[in-house]
C-alpha cells in the first residue's frame, strides 16, 4: 500500500510549486489506491501563520484535491499539525541522544567560523563536529558557564547514496554533509528531526518532493537509519524529488512572483480544472501529443516514474489557453454559475449565486451563455462580454482602442443602420433578420466593406472592440436599447 505525504509549513500564500507538489502526491495515491495524508509542517513560531494554515487548506479544498488521514479529517497518526506533537519529537530526540546518534553541542556560530577560519577552511564551511567527542567534564563545564546544547546527528564517515525515482542514483561523497541541528538549545525541534520522524510514524513509504530539498536527502537517510534501529521507522521510504519549475527569464519561479500565487490566479478567472491540468504539465505530461485532459485521466495514467528530472517551465499563456479549453468542456450551465461569483465582484449582476440574480439577468445570461463560453479564456473575461448584454443604457462610452477603430465613415454608416433598423419590426428582431438588413442597407447597397460597415454597430452595441456576436447581442438586448446606442454613438 502506497503511503504518501503532503506537509507544507503555513509560510505564506499557497504557490504554484506547492500545490504541483501536492497533486503529483494525490494522483500517485489515487493511481495506485492508496493513501494520501496531509499533514503541516508549523514548527516555526516565526515565520507559521493561521492564515497561511487556512489558505493551504481553502487551496486544497477548492482544487478539489482531497486526502485520507490528516488535518480536519484525523486518522491514525495524528495530531497531524506538528505544533501539537512537541512530546514525540522530545520523546525520540531523547531516544537519540541515549543511543549515541546524537550529541549535545555547545558551539557558537561564532565559534565555529572562527574555527573554520584558523584552520584555513572557508568561513561558511558548516560544522567541523568539534563536539563530537567531549568528556562529561567539557561539557559539566559548558553547562557552568550558563551555555544550553543543541541537539545535533552524527554523520557516518561513509558515502550515501540512494536511487531517486525521478533523478535515478544520486551520492554524497563522505564527508560532505556536516553533523547537523535536529533540537535547538531552548528545546525546539527543528524540521530536520520532525520531518523524518512524522514520515516514520505515518508509515510514509514514498516522499515526493520539490528537487530544493534534495540537499536534505542524505540527512534524513541516516536519520531513518538511526529511526530503523530505535524502532520507530520500519523501512526507508523511496524518495523522488521534482524538478524546479522556471519563471520568467528562465530564474527559478520564487514563492514571491505573483504568477506563482494560486489565488491571484483563481481571481483572474482560471477553473479548478483547467489549472489542475497545467500543473500536471509541470514536470509530467499524459501523451506526446497530448496537453489537455481531466483528473480522471491523469489518475489513470500517473507514474511518479515518468516524471522528468528537467526543469519545468512555467508559462502563463499556455496555461491560459488550457484553461479556455476547460471551460469550453463545461456544461452551461455550470459555466454561468461559476461566472456569476465574478460578475458580482466585477459589478455586472445583483448577487453572488445564480439563484439570487433577478429573472432577467438570468434569462439574458442564458442567452448569452453559448455566444460567451466559446470565447472566453478565464472567467475573469465573462463580465467584459456580458456587461453590455446586461446594461439597459442608450449609451455606451467605448473603449480608448475600440474609439480607434472607428473611421470617418462611421457617422454615415451609423446613419444608415439606424435607417435601415427602423423599419424591422420588434417581432423580426432576431439575429438573422438583423443580419440581413444590416448586410442589404451597409454592404450591398452601401458598398462598405463588411469591417467598416459592422464595426461601428459592434462599437455603439458593446463599446468594445471584440465582443459576443453582434446580431445575436442585438437580438439579447432588443430594439429600444439597440436604437438608442446607435443614436448614443452617432451624437
Ligand atoms: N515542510 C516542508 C516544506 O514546506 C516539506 C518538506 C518535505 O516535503 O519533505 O518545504
Amino acid at each position: 500500500n502506497v503511503r504518501v505525504r503532503f506537509c507544507p509549513s503555513p509560510t505564506g500564500i499557497p504557490h504554484v510549486g506547492m500545490v504541483r507538489t501536492a497533486l503529483f502526491n494525490w494522483a500517485e495515491a489515487r493511481h495506485t489506491k492508496g493513501t494520501f495524508v496531509f499533514r503541516i509542517e508549523d514548527t516555526d513560531a516565526q515565520r507559521d501563520s493561521e492564515e497561511s494554515y487556512n489558505q493551504i487548506i481553502e487551496a486544497l479544498n477548492w482544487l478539489g484535491i482531497d486526502w485520507d488521514e490528516g488535518i480536519n479529517v484525523g486518522g491514525p497518526d495524528g495530531p497531524y499539525r506538528q505544533s501539537e506533537r512537541g512530546d514525540i519529537y522530545k520523546d525520540v530526540a531523547a531516544k537519540l541522544l541515549e543511543a549515541g546518534y546524537a550529541y549535545e553541542s555547545f558551539s557558537t556560530p561564532e565559534e565555529i567560523e572562527a574555527r573554520n577560519v584558523a584552520a584555513g577552511r572557508p568561513k561558511a564551511f558548516g560544522y567541523d563536529g568539534y563536539d563530537r567527542n567531549l568528556t562529561e567534564e567539557q561539557k559539566a563545564a559548558f553547562r557552568a558557564e550558563g551555555r544550553k546544547p543543541a541537539l545535533r546527528i552524527r554523520m557516518p564517515d561513509e558515502d550515501i547514496a540512494f536511487d531517486d525515482l525521478i533523478r535515478g542514483r544520486i551520492e554524497f561523497k563522505a564527508g560532505s554533509v556536516p553533523d547537523y541541528v535536529i533540537v535547538r538549545p531552548n528545546g525546539d525541534p527543528l524540521y530536520t528531526l520532525t520531518n523524518p520522524v512524522d514520515d516514520a510514524m505515518m508509515r510514509i513509504n514514498v516522499v515526493l518532493r520539490g528537487e530544493d530539498l534534495l540537499s536534505s536527502t542524505p540527512r534524513q537517510i541516516v536519520l531513518y537509519r538511526y529511526l530503523i534501529e530505535l524502532g520507530v521507522a520500519k523501512e526507508m521510504p523511496l524518495f523522488g524529488h521534482m524538478p524546479y519549475v522556471m519563471g520568467q527569464g528562465n530564474k527559478k519561479l520564487s514563492k514571491r512572483d505573483p504568477e506563482s500565487n494560486l489565488f491571484l490566479h483563481r481571481d483572474h478567472g482560471f477553473i479548478r480544472e483547467g489549472l489542475l491540468n497545467y500543473l500536471a504539465l509541470l514536470g509530467w505530461s499524459i501523451a506526446p501529443d497530448r496537453d489537455v485532459f481531466s483528473m480522471d485521466e491523469m489518475i489513470e495514467k500517473f507514474d511518479v516514474r515518468d516524471v522528468k528530472a528537467n526543469p519545468a517551465r512555467f508559462d502563463i499563456d499556455k496555461a491560459v489557453s488550457i484553461n479556455a479549453e476547460h471551460i469550453r468542456m463545461l456544461e452551461p450551465q455550470d459555466f454561468l454559475n461559476r461566472s456569476v461569483p465574478y460578475l458580482h465582484r466585477d459589478g455586472v449582476v445583483s448577487a453572488d449565486s445564480w439563484d439570487a440574480l433577478t429573472d432577467r439577468e438570468r434569462e439574458i445570461l442564458t442567452a448569452a451563455a453559448p455566444l460567451v463560453q466559446p470565447r472566453v479564456r478565464l472567467l475573469g473575461e465573462v463580465a467584459g462580454m456580458v456587461g453590455s448584454l446586461l446594461s439597459t443604457e442608450g449609451y455606451i462610452e467605448p473603449a480608448a482602442d475600440a474609439k480607434k477603430q472607428l473611421k470617418e465613415s462611421a457617422p454615415e454608416v451609423l446613419d444608415k443602420a439606424i435607417a435601415a433598423l427602423e423599419g424591422v419590426d420588434e417581432a423580426d428582431w432576431k439575429t438573422d433578420n438583423l443580419h440581413e438588413t444590416l448586410n442589404k442597407a451597409l454592404v450591398e447597397e452601401g458598398g462598405y466593406k463588411p469591417r467598416l460597415a459592422f464595426g461601428p454597430v459592434r462599437v455603439a452595441m458593446s463599446g468594445r472592440r471584440v465582443s459576443p456576436p453582434l446580431f445575436e447581442s442585438m437580438e439579447i438586448v432588443g430594439k429600444d436599447v439597440s436604437m438608442a446606442r446607435l443614436r448614443g454613438l452617432r451624437e
